[in-house]
């Protein structure tokens, strides 16, 4: 099969890569349905994060069971799967308060920009849908995957419940996931960051109520005119940036909670700055998994369409164009399909 491999910055390459095969008894192996590339994938893309040796990219996935392990008991083939970028084994201690992504098996899933994935600990990791879904379910499902499930987290972490004044920094994929994420929980205000007018309406689409254009410290003196001058109930941060940080520190209201989940870069705190801003800190790589038998419901019953965020959809062997548009911010998310 031929796949996306990462060589270096802004060197995406679609080559002939070995078609995945069962390695564990534990192991499926799933035919993509559609692949997606994550705001995630842009650090190594432009080299913030180094890459060692080439790569296989993508860790966004759903599609259907074609192999199976010996040990898979509760997993079929030919089901409509979906699974979180961390395999896990969804029995251990962490995976049972909740938090799959710090399975004490978990493994990464990569190199899901390709037709075909090996994902391990299929058991535990993977969710299937009631029936093969109809094509026009699919994108939605694939946020699932991670985006969806990250700004899910994002709103959870950060307490988000009916009524709360929610304000998210960060008008990626995530970002306009988690301004969906708060309006299902319920959220009465929903204030968006964003400059791009195309990422507005789509924040307001999925739910916002304000749209703050201003960044750091006008961002934050904009957030508090909105809400009384204390700041949001709830800050979701979806960036990961020093900025984006502290603009989501300042914007919660003592007693407040931030859920972050952009990948921190060269993030750091200031212990006396937190002491006294009275926030509840709560984030990390998201738990998808927690979250997927409830999100799967959602969209199986048409009640959310986190698939909007595809705004481009090329196939697969065009995953260079996809990694550019992102890049160049041209599209907020691009969709793959094989
Ligand atoms: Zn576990």
């Amino acid at each position: 099969m031929q796949g996306a491999v990462l060589y270096g910055p802004r060197d995406v390459r679609f080559e002939e890569r070995d078609d995945p095969k069962i390695i564990k008894p534990t192991d499926a192996v799933i035919r993509i349905a559609a692949a997606c590339v994550c705001g995630s994938d842009l650090w190594p893309y432009r080299g913030i994060q180094p890459t060692a040796q080439p790569t296989p990219m993508g860790h966004e996935y759903c599609g259907t069971v074609q192999e199976l392990g010996s040990a898979v008991k509760s997993i079929k083939r030919g089901q409509f799967v979906i699974g979180s970028f961390f395999a896990s084994d969804n029995t251990c201690l962490n995976c049972q308060i909740g938090y799959q992504s710090s399975c004490q098996h978990r493994e990464l899933v990569g190199g899901a920009q390709a037709p075909l994935l090996r994902v391990s600990l299929a058991d535990g990791t993977l969710v299937a849908t009631p029936d093969v879904p109809s094509e026009e379910l699919v994108p939605s499902l694939l946020t699932l995957s991670d985006v969806m499930g990250t700004g899910w987290f994002a709103a959870d972490a950060a307490n988000v419940k009916p009524g709360s004044t929610v304000a998210v920094v960060g008008d990626g994929a995530v970002g306009l996931l988690g301004v969906l994420s708060a309006k299902q929980m319920g959220a009465e205000r929903i204030i968006a960051m964003s400059r791009h007018r195309s990422r507005q309406k789509l924040a307001c689409d999925f739910g916002a109520t304000d749209i703050v254009t201003e960044r750091g410290d006008e961002g934050v003196a904009r957030i508090k005119e909105l809400t009384n001058g204390i700041g949001a109930d709830s800050v979701l941060e979806c960036v990961g940036t020093q900025e984006s940080m502290m603009q989501a520190i300042s914007s919660t209201r003592p007693g407040g909670h931030v859920g972050y989940v952009g990948v921190p870069h060269r993030v750091e705190l200031d212990g006396e700055k937190l002491f006294f801003s009275h926030v509840h800190l709560h984030g990390g790589p998201a738990p998808v998994r927690r979250f997927l038998p409830e999100l799967v419901d959602l969209v199986w019953k048409r009640k959310i369409n986190p698939g909007k965020v595809f705004d481009l959809s090329l196939p697969l062997g065009q995953v260079a164009d996809a990694y550019r548009a992102m890049d160049e911010r041209r599209a907020i998310k691009v969709l793959l399909h094989p």
